[in-house]
């Protein structure tokens, strides 16, 4: 997959939306895989004011940009409409989610039958988590974070620094 052409790829441009409250490595393990298969990837920050963040918009946007820096055909972006919204004013024909375990099924199916009743013409694809990331989620980084737990085989040196920063923990 690493050498793929530009002609191998699909001629789609696809979102990866989600909160990224802060990205880890089973979300970036998502996007390493999904964008060689892409023409281009837009991995897009939720800004959802009825959900409380930890890191800021632009704090979120900046550990993307960091942990996705070598690969080229994947930028950064946010939005503060509906996600449908957003996919219609970018032009994008596909939403890629991932999927960890049958307890994400239930949302990301309902997720996905809405944004197709909105707009039609849009696609959900959902890669499956790889196995060593399955248990991780951003929540469970940022409790381990807080009492003081070592992070940084789960999350880039940047955001796990940035975490401790966060839970003025000193390590
Ligand atoms: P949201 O609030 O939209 O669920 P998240 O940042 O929690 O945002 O997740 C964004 C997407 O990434 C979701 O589709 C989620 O299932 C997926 N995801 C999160 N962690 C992992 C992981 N470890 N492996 C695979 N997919 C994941």
């Amino acid at each position: 997959m690493a050498n793929q052409t530009g002609n191998e790829r699909l001629r789609v441009k696809a979102v990866y939306p989600g909160s990224f409250d802060p990205v880890t490595k089973g979300h970036l393990d998502i996007i390493q895989r999904a964008a060689p298969t892409l023409h281009k990837l837009v991995v897009a920050v939720a800004d959802n004011p009825s959900k409380k963040q930890c890191f800021s918009i632009e704090e979120r946007k900046q550990f993307l940009k960091t942990v996705t820096e070598g690969i080229p055909n994947v930028e950064v972006d946010s939005f503060d409409t509906l996600l449908v919204d957003y996919v219609r004013k970018k032009n994008i024909r596909v939403i890629i989610r991932g999927l960890r375990a049958v307890t994400d099924f239930e949302m990301e199916f309902q997720m996905a039958l809405i944004n197709k009743s909105l707009l039609p013409r849009a696609e959900t694809i959902f890669l499956v988590t790889s196995t060593e990331y399955s248990f991780l989620s951003s929540s469970i980084i940022k409790e381990v974070a807080a009492y003081g737990g070592d992070v940084t085989q789960f999350v880039h040196p940047m955001v796990a620094q940035g975490l401790y920063n966060k839970f003025g923990i000193k390590r």
